[in-house]
Order: C-alpha cells, then sequence, then structure tokens
C-alpha cells in the first residue's frame, strides 16, 4: 500500500510542466492533486483513425480531416458576423475551413499548427469545410504521429488548452500509473463477471488509446467502481436508519384499515394491493419501513398513503402526511376527510397558515397524542410541533421539498415509518441513484376505465383555434385549466404571463369566469380560488405551475398549456394528469412557439405513460438536468451513464448490499479498502444521499 505520501496525493503543481499559474488554472477544472488530474479523463476522442484525405472530399461530406494551417485570419460580413477562417493542408491538397462567429479562434490556432477537424463539406465559393469539432495536434515545428491513434479530448479552461492539458498528462501518465498498481479496489471476481480491466489499464487506455471500443470497456470499469461506491454509501446510510429502531412492530388486529377498505366505493387495483402489502409488511416487522412509492399520476397513491396512515393509527401511534406545498397540504386534508367519512377518525391540518387559537389547538393535541392523523407542510419539523408518539410519516413530492427542508425531514422522521411518495416518475436506474437507500415500491397500474387524454400539440397559428375549443367545452359545462410558465410579465424572457393573460381571457372567455392562480398569492387566496373552482363558479384556472402537482377537481376536462417548450416532460405529464379525473373525455393542447414540433412534446403526445417519459426525459436531458439530481450528487456521476449503465448499476447495488448486510461496518480485510475509499473521496456524502 502507498503511503500517506504519495504521488497521487501531491498538490498538481509539483508535477512536471505544472506550476503555480497551470495549477491555478486546473483547479478551476476540479484539478487539485496529481490523482485528480488521473481520473481527469477526456470527455471525447478524435478517431484519426478515419480520416479522410483532404482532396477526396466533396460538398456535402462529413469527414474528419487533418492538416497543416497554411494560411488563416478573421473576415468580417456584411450583416457584421466575424467569420475566423484556415486553410488547411494534407498531401492531398487544400481546403478553406470556416468559424462563423468565433473570431476568437484567431488567437488559438496558429499557421503553422497540426489540426483535426471534424465537421461537413459546403459549397461557398468552391468546397468550404464547416468544423463541429477541433483539436490542436501540434504546432509549427513539432512533429505528429497520427497513424492508427485516437486522439483524447480533455475537458480545458481560460489559458488552459486541452492540448497542454495533454501535454502534462503525457509527461507525468507513467508514473502516476505506477502508482495505482496496488490501488485496485475490484475483486478480480467482480471485473471477471462484467468483463471490465484493472484500474491501471482502465487509466492508460482512457488516456492513450488504441481504439475508441477500448475506451468504452475502460470507460464502463470506472463507472461500475463510481456506482458501486454510491451504493455502497446508500447500503450503509439505508441499514443504519432502519436498525436504529426496535419495538416498532405494529400488529395489532386491522381496525380501521379494515374498515376503510369496506367502505371505499372502489376495489383496490392490483398494483395497489401488492404495494400495500409491501406496506404492511413493513410496518408489521421491527424493521423500521424506508420506502418510496412511486406511480403514475391517478395510479391511486393517496388511497394507499392513507392505508398506512391508518396502520398507525390503529396501533396506537400518530401519523403525519407532508406536502410541499400548502395548497396539496389542504388538498390532501380535503381527500382524507372525504374517504375517511364523517365517521372516521378525525385529521388535523398544520400549515403556515393556520394560527392563533386553531394553532395551539392542534400542537396540543399532536402533543398529548388526542390528534392521530395530521396532514401538513414542513411547518410541521419546526420544533414546537411535539409528537406524543409519531409512528408513521408520509412525504408527498419528497423532491420538491429543498435541501434544508429534506435534512430536518430525515432529523423528524427518525424513527418513525418513514413512506416517500413521488408523484413524477423517474426510471428506476435515477431512483436507485438518488433513493438507494430506500427499498422501492412501484404502482404500475391505473384504475379500471380510464379515458385516454386526447393530446394536441399546436404551433402558434392554432393558438387561435385552441382558446376557441376551450371556449367551446366551457359552453358544455366542463371547467378548464390555461398554465403558462411565469408569474409575471418579463422583458428578458418573452413568455405570456399569467398575471396579463388572465385579464386577456376574462374578456376572450366571458361570460365565464375566470380566475388567477400562482405562487405568490397567499395561502388563503390561493385556497380561496380553489375552493371557487371545485366548486364550479370559477370555469377557467389561470394558473402557474402550483397547480402541478396533485390538484384533484374531476370536472376539470381541458388543460391547455402555453410556451409548452419551457416545460420539462415529467412537469407536462404532471400538468396533463390534472384532467381526466372525472367521467368526461378530457383534452391536453400543448402550445409551442416555435415552427417545428419540439422532440420533448412529440414524445409527450406519443406517450401518457408516466415511466416511459421519464426515461425520455432522462435520454434528453440527462440525468444532472432533471429535478433535484444535482442537489442528490447525480450530478457527481463523472464516468456513469444512468440511461447506458443499467447492467453495472444493478450489479453495484447487489454487490454493495451483500457487503453491507455481512460486514456493515467494513472491518473485513478485503471490505477495509472500501472504507477507506469512502472515507477519503465520499467524505459529507452521506448527508446528501439520505431523504426523509
Ligand atoms: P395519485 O395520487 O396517484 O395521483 P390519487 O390517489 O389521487 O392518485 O387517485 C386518483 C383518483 O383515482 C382519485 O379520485 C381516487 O379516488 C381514485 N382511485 C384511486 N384508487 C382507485 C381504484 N382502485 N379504483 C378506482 N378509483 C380509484
Ligand atoms: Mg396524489
Amino acid at each position: 500500500m502507498s503511503g500517506p505520501r504519495s504521488l497521487l496525493q501531491k498538490p498538481v503543481q509539483y508535477l512536471s510542466g505544472v506550476g503555480p499559474r497551470r495549477a491555478e488554472r486546473l483547479a478551476r477544472l476540479g484539478v487539485l492533486t496529481a490523482r485528480d488530474l488521473l481520473y481527469h479523463i477526456p470527455h471525447r476522442y478524435e478517431d484519426a483513425t478515419t480520416v479522410r484525405e483532404i482532396g477526396t472530399l466533396t460538398t456535402g461530406d462529413e469527414a474528419t480531416i487533418i492538416g497543416r494551417v497554411v494560411s488563416k485570419g478573421v473576415l468580417p460580413t456584411r450583416r457584421g458576423l466575424r467569420i475566423f477562417r484556415a486553410v488547411l493542408r494534407d498531401s492531398s491538397g487544400l481546403i478553406e475551413c470556416a468559424w462563423p462567429g468565433q473570431p476568437w479562434l484567431d488567437r488559438t490556432i496558429s499557421r503553422g499548427d497540426a489540426i483535426l477537424v471534424s465537421g461537413s463539406v459546403h459549397f461557398y465559393h468552391g468546397r468550404q469545410f464547416r468544423p463541429r469539432e477541433y483539436t490542436v495536434l501540434a504546432r509549427e515545428s513539432e512533429p505528429f504521429e497520427i497513424q492508427g491513434r485516437v486522439f483524447p479530448v480533455y475537458p480545458a479552461t481560460e489559458g488552459l488548452s486541452h492540448r497542454q492539458i495533454r501535454g502534462i498528462l503525457e509527461s507525468n501518465l507513467e508514473p502516476l500509473l505506477q502508482e495505482t498498481a496496488d490501488r485496485e479496489l475490484l475483486p478480480a471476481e467482480w471485473r471477471a463477471e462484467l468483463d471490465l480491466p484493472p484500474l491501471q489499464e482502465a487509466l492508460r487506455v482512457l488516456h492513450d488509446p488504441e481504439s475508441l471500443a477500448m475506451v468504452e470497456r475502460s470507460r464502463r470499469r470506472l463507472a461500475f467502481e463510481e456506482l458501486f461506491f454510491v451504493q455502497l454509501l446508500h447500503a450503509r446510510v439505508g441499514r443504519a436508519r432502519r436498525a436504529d429502531r426496535e419495538g416498532n412492530a405494529y400488529v395489532g388486529a386491522p381496525g380501521l384499515t379494515a374498515q376503510f377498505q369496506a367502505n371505499l366505493s372502489f376495489d383496490l387495483t392490483r398494483a395497489q394491493s401488492r404495494v400495500w402489502e409491501e406496506i404492511r409488511q413493513d410496518m408489521e416487522s421491527p424493521r423500521r419501513m424506508y420506502r418510496l412509492l412511486q406511480g403514475d399520476v391517478g395510479s391511486g397513491k393517496t388511497v394507499v398513503a392513507i392505508l398506512a396512515m391508518l396502520k398507525a393509527a390503529e396501533n396506537g401511534v400518530q401519523a403525519a402526511l407532508m406536502a410541499p406545498t400548502e395548497l396539496l397540504a389542504e388538498q390532501h386534508l380535503r381527500t382524507l376527510r372525504s374517504l375517511l367519512g364523517a365517521d372516521g377518525p378525525a385529521v388535523s391540518l398544520l400549515t403556515g397558515s393556520v394560527t392563533g387559537e386553531e394553532r395551539r389547538s392542534v400542537l396540543s393535541g399532536l402533543e398529548s397524542g388526542d390528534l392521530q392523523l395530521v396532514v401538513g407542510t414542513h411547518a410541521l419539523l419546526q420544533p414546537t410541533v411535539v409528537f406524543d408518539r409519531l409512528g408513521c410519516v408520509i412525504i408527498d413530492e419528497q423532491h420538491r421539498f429543498g435541501v434544508e427542508q429534506r435534512r430536518e425531514l430525515r432529523d423528524a422522521g427518525t424513527g418513525s415509518d418513514t413512506l416517500v411518495m413521488s408523484a413524477t416518475p423517474i426510471p428506476r436506474s435515477l431512483a436507485l441513484t438518488l433513493y438507494g437507500d430506500l427499498d422501492q415500491s412501484i404502482i404500475d397500474e391505473l384504475p379500471p376505465g380510464r379515458k385516454q387524454i386526447v393530446t394536441g400539440v399546436r404551433g402558434p397559428a392554432a393558438r387561435e383555434a385552441a382558446f376557441d375549443f376551450l371556449r367551446k367545452q366551457l359552453d358544455e359545462g366542463c371547467q378548464g385549466y390555461v398554465v403558462y410558465p411565469l408569474v409575471e410579465d418579463s422583458d428578458a424572457i418573452e413568455a405570456r404571463s399569467a398575471t396579463e393573460m388572465a385579464r386577456t381571457l376574462e374578456e376572450r372567455l366571458a361570460p365565464h369566469a375566470v380566475a388567477l392562480l400562482h405562487g405568490r398569492m397567499s395561502g388563503a387566496e390561493k385556497e380561496t380560488v380553489m375552493r371557487s373552482f371545485l366548486a364550479a363558479e370559477v370555469q377557467v384556472l389561470i394558473a402557474t405551475t402550483v397547480i402541478e402537482v396533485g390538484i384533484d377537481v374531476p370536472n376539470a376536462s381541458v388543460m391547455l398549456i402555453e410556451n409548452a417548450e419551457r416545460f420539462g416532460l415529467a412537469q407536462l405529464h404532471q400538468l396533463r394528469g390534472r384532467v381526466g379525473r372525472g367521467s368526461a373525455q378530457s383534452y391536453c393542447v400543448a402550445l409551442h412557439s416555435s415552427s417545428q414540433i419540439p422532440e420533448r412534446l412529440a414524445a409527450f403526445k406519443r406517450s401518457q405513460d408516466g415511466f416511459e417519459l421519464a426515461r425520455e426525459d432522462l435520454r434528453l436531458r440527462g440525468a444532472g438536468n432533471l429535478f433535484g439530481s444535482e442537489q442528490h450528487g447525480v450530478a457527481r456521476l463523472r464516468f456513469a451513464n444512468l440511461e447506458r449503465d443499467v447492467d453495472l448499476l444493478m450489479r453495484a447495488r447487489d454487490r454493495a448490499r451483500e457487503i453491507i448486510a455481512a460486514d456493515p461496518d467494513l472491518t473485513s480485510s478485503p471490505n477495509r479498502g472500501f472504507a477507506r475509499e469512502l472515507a477519503e473521496h465520499y467524505p459529507d456524502q452521506e448527508a446528501l444521499f439520505s431523504v426523509g
């Protein structure tokens, strides 16, 4: 084992060819130590094995070429656009390359440079090459060797080109690689199973590859290791959390739960029954429940959540349901009360808007234990809220709580059975990465008789017709929503604002009553508006995405979304889920402002399966851009790709769970290396990964 003074731990500044100035720039790329440099792997490769001869190019070709710059310069056009041009020569001929709008390249590309470019051949006074990518291979006097080579291209920064980074790596790679010889963390058996190379080989290939196929195998190696450590953290956090409570085996005879099921006007779907069974078993076992419940919009998660709350209550402990917004908490309250019926157990509400005498009475009821069921927002987490015996916590739309609130949720729920609900389905790989410490339950079936929601995606030309359609539906007694991405007009963003549109639409849709709902209104104001919409005193709700999650008004059958291209797929699907809740045929019209249908909207029209749309969202946007991901460390996944590496992820999870089950403190000899790695490279991560 290399000691603490290993070369890898040295500040990068002391490596050959670095020094203080470059070290400063490398720091901007997150490279502080020699190890960081070794793990600073190329973000792409230029494959010189497929390079074409310049003389053979014709208009329309897509190609990669290599040549020396024989002349260059910046030319302004009449429209004020500045174009950088460089003429490249190889042994077969010459071609002009043009980079419109990138005059600064004049400073990075010099005469005599050997550069590799890939792009397409256009016709402009003869052939002209339009590069999409370029790589400087060598400066004027330097020789370069391209025969059969794949060139690594590194993430670079101002003042430090990828070529300089490649140079630094070239002169330090061997000694750095030597240091990794005794740092292999993955047992040979694991590697054999997944066909992964040893660490040293993987790093060598990534920095100095012979073929792109070898690059991918090596990337998978680093990806697996990365996923494994994330899963190891999850397994550890999950185990610690479940182990921390004896004596919450709720095995009393069914009373409230049986009564509730008997009184329901429908049967649970098979998926609901299965999930309820999973939850019931958790609650009856002394092990603490720590579970994520996923289900598509309208799949009936609330009913299952109520069963869990009632199970707590019939065993003499309290249950709390927490929602991210007051609006949603208030609606949960209504749903619970109506489903539980007039003779059912009492449910109280605690949000920021519950004040004065009412608040005091709820607080004292919770403290004495007289109140068994409570619904609220994060107001439930304040230190003034004391429970007599909280046994079950249900968190709706967990990801919409802020990081700080999530931390509080985690502490507050300690010891209680915890069910986290997500109304925005996320792909399994993302769920395992974000919530790997939770067990997972999925309701993958909708209640019977649900009609498909007729979905249209329309461009600017059809906007008037869409509003005419809305009007016609209103005339027939339906209600509808018009959703905007913004609350108030902003010059910077040309999105139509709900506030302004409410005024216009009031006239356009008269005599039907129009009301506005947005996030800057007080809880009381929102509540008033929602009540009048529910009572059908208001026919059209002009809203921002505050209505996105969970709002349930069965008579609403038209959803019109303006500037739909501004919403994510998951959000759009949530919005669509606001209609189709009653017996009438429902419609969703997504209006966009481009001339072509954006890819995301095409997917939205094609599918009404939330899980499928979630996978598509992941594919289109990448994990780091999906809600909350960055706060959970998904954005820190550097090598793994949650879309492609599902096999690695599943294996990593199984391995991690096996290890933690057998050796929770990672004290046995093969596992000590894992413990050390976690301590060294994943400090503070447990807090980030844990939720609820
Ligand atoms: P989610 O929270 O998953 O979006 P809800 O729990 O709000 O869904 O349920 C949506 C609607 O479906 C509610 O009106 C609910 O009463 C109804 N529902 C739930 N389960 C069933 C079922 N098994 N059969 C028929 N209707 C159901
Ligand atoms: Mg719900």
